[in-house]
């Protein structure tokens, strides 16, 4: 910070790429409204051991989104690590040891987990008591009631208030100021050796990706075999085999893989178009950071169809704010006062923008009513925009049946939504659907009209490749086989439970005993989406009275059914099978589902055991404390 003469680091834990985006509006803003000195830093790569260096005329920013059970991210593990440990060893012997540290600080979770925003409240709590001061509230977004953007929004003003109070700094009018300089590359095109098309990094440039495997450096795997589990009307969904026997990934049954999307051709169309890029959109560029302390999120050279299409989510939600940024570079005075209005006004925006599940390029389109927006800086789009990021899926495979090969399970995200002409659809599933109908037969897939860059940058792809990485999660089997398991998980839930039980039926083959496994799937109708049908059967041919699935078909009755009220139909052996200290599973949607299971089992206790029910939920709780009760939640 003292060598850039920055006043203000901003240090971010993030997963999928939200509290990263918001470390960087925050730069952004503290510069062109209070004009301090910022600079944004991943958690990873800094020594926290000096964080008691930092003098009290600066401030520190603390960004951090809750993962899983109340976990960090994995870039904060490290940062948790140290600062949470009763005497974590700085630099210095200050007395308290962080008594000149000013921080500031906005937690990103999710309402409907047990642990909501744990990281933002264990470590504000761990910078109180080593002494540090903190200025404004510490914030806390909720994802699960939808409102992470705005909590963020209403969070941010009575900060910049307080912080401007204590540093004596003075607002002024925001101007915009580029923090990426954009070059064209006259004398390079897109056959040029050393212009990315897509690639992830320099060994992937140059034709020779090597491991390590990770978040920054996908695997290209090739897909075995791919199929669809089931065919209805408007909803697909996927099994895909992923083989990563040519790499040195590997992993354990119940882990994650990650899947590297790249957009739709129509959406990369539709983008560059509006903004005017569409004819230049193979010019080669190059962009480079105007600021010592910023950094470019894609490698370059590359071109404009490489970053829309490789680079950034040109389909996510919009961001309030940025329409804000981007009134002033309105077509029009129309266009620039509804832009304004709907930066301004949280339920214009709402019912305009999110209801319609609208992208950035759809929704300037109905602004500016098709008028192109050629006055946005590229730089602008490379800020508020934020990075394409890899999409996890619980993996449907046993490591102890098939250790090189990962299985998926995905179900296509399609929305049908009114007001809008055509459906949502999700940017990795529909992309996995396109790869299963190139797989299939079909040379120019195109599901639902959407085509994409099947054979990748330089079509390295080509083949039915898809790039990933894997990540190790804590879901995981009793290490003793014998203990008896209950999982619940409808839908594509019950991916992660596929391998369960097909790790246990390996272990029988392979003369293992193993204990009562029993699995509660929800779907809509036996005959619709049942997946895995066939499999359970051969399971129970292995496994004998040791496997029981037990199932709740929502639409075939006159009354809904779902996994929730299975579980309290089997509420006697449930309660018999803890005793027994079996582990309790479960996987899927983390809105409804999840939290109805957790009372459900509750309630199961509370009646079995003849205690009150808030016993039963305080046993659920130390289940958890203890791993007995596992969450794979999304
Ligand atoms: P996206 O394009 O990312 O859209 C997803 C959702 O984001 C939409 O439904 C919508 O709610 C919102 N959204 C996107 N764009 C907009 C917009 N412009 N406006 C408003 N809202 C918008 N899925 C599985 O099918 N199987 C699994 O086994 C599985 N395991 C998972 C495990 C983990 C640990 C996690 C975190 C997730 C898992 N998921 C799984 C979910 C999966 O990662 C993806 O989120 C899912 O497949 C959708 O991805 P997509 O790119 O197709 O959709």
């Amino acid at each position: 910070m003292e060598e850039s003469g920055k006043n203000c680091i901003i240090f971010y834990g993030s997963q999928t790429g939200t509290a990263e985006d918001y470390a960087s509006r925050l730069a952004k803003e503290g510069k062109s409204r209070f004009g301090l000195e910022t600079m944004v830093a991943d958690l990873e790569d800094y020594d926290f051991d000096n964080l008691d260096a930092i003098p009290s005329d600066k401030v520190v920013m603390f960004v951090l989104a809750t993962y899983g059970e109340g976990e960090p991210t994995d870039n904060a593990v490290d940062f948790t690590e140290f600062i949470t440990a009763e005497n974590p060893s700085f630099s210095l012997d200050n007395d308290p040891p962080l008594g000149n540290l000013n921080y500031v600080a906005f937690g990103l979770g999710n309402n409907t987990y047990e642990h909501y925003n744990a990281m933002v409240r264990n470590i504000n709590k761990a910078l109180q008591r080593l002494g540090a001061h903190r200025i404004g509230e510490a914030g806390e977004g909720d994802d699960g009631a939808g409102t992470m953007e705005e909590d963020f929004l209403a969070w941010k003003e009575p900060m910049w208030k307080a912080l401007a109070e204590k540093m004596g700094l003075e607002e002024r009018e925001a101007v915009y100021e580029p923090i990426f300089g954009i070059t064209e590359r006259e004398g390079l095109t897109r056959d040029s050796l050393e212009v990315y098309l897509g690639e992830p990094n320099k060994m992937h440039l140059d034709g020779t990706p090597k491991g390590p495997f990770n978040a920054h450096n996908p695997y290209i795997a090739p897909i075995e075999k791919s199929y669809e589990l089931f065919n209805v009307k408007d909803r697909n969904c996927l099994h895909m085999e992923i083989d990563i026997s040519g790499s040195n990934l590997s992993y354990q049954t119940g882990d994650h893989i990650a899947v590297w999307p790249t957009n739709a051709g129509e959406e990369v169309d539709r983008f560059l178009d509006i903004f005017g890029l569409a004819e230049k959109r193979h010019n080669v560029i190059s962009v480079k950071a105007l600021e010592p302390t910023a950094k470019v999120p894609f490698p370059t050279p590359t071109t404009y169809d490489a970053i829309a299409r490789y680079h950034m989510e040109i389909c996510a939600p919009v961001s309030r704010q940025f329409l804000s940024t981007l009134a002033a570079f309105a077509p029009d005075d129309e266009s620039k006062a509804e832009m304004t209005k709907l930066g301004n006004d949280k339920d214009y925006f709402h019912s305009k923008v999110n209801a319609h599940y609208l992208n950035i390029a759809r929704l300037l389109a109905i602004v500016s009513k098709g008028k192109k927006w050629t006055n946005v800086p590229f730089s602008a789009l490379i800020e508020g925009i934020t990075k394409l990021q890899p999409r996890y899926y619980s993996i449907s495979s046993s490591s102890l049946e098939q250790p090189k090969k990962i299985s998926i399970t995905a179900v296509v995200e399609s929305q049908e939504l009114p007001g809008r002409g055509d459906p949502f659809r999700g940017v990795a599933t529909n992309y996995l659907l396109a790869l299963k109908e190139k797989q299939n037969g079909d040379p120019n897939p195109n599901p639902f009209g959407l085509t994409y860059e099947i054979t990748g940058p330089r079509n390295r792809y080509d083949g039915i490749h898809v790039p990933v990485h894997v990540r190790h999660s804590n879901f995981k089997l009793p290490s003793d086989p014998t203990k008896p398991i209950i999982m619940v998980g409808p839908g594509t839930g019950v991916a992660p439970f596929r391998g369960f039980v097909r790790e246990r039926r390996k272990m029988v083959e392979n003369g293992q005993d193993v204990g009562k496994t029993i699995l509660f799937f929800g779907c809509r109708r036996s005959t619709e989406d049942f997946m895995y049908e066939k499999e359970w059967e051969e399971a129970k041919q292995v496994l004998g009275d040791k496997f029981e699935i037990v199932t709740a078909f929502s639409r075939e009755g006159p009354k809904k059914v779902y996994v929730q009220h299975r579980l309290k139909e089997r509420a006697k052996e449930v309660n018999e099978l803890l005793q027994q200290k079996a582990y309790f599973y479960v996987c899927g949607d983390a809105a409804n589902m999840a939290r109805e299971v957790n009372a459900a089992l509750a309630q199961i206790l509370s009646a079995e055991r003849g205690i009150p029910e808030a016993k039963g939920e305080e046993i659920v709780k130390q289940m958890r404390q203890a791993n007995q009760y596992q969450e794979d939640v999304w």
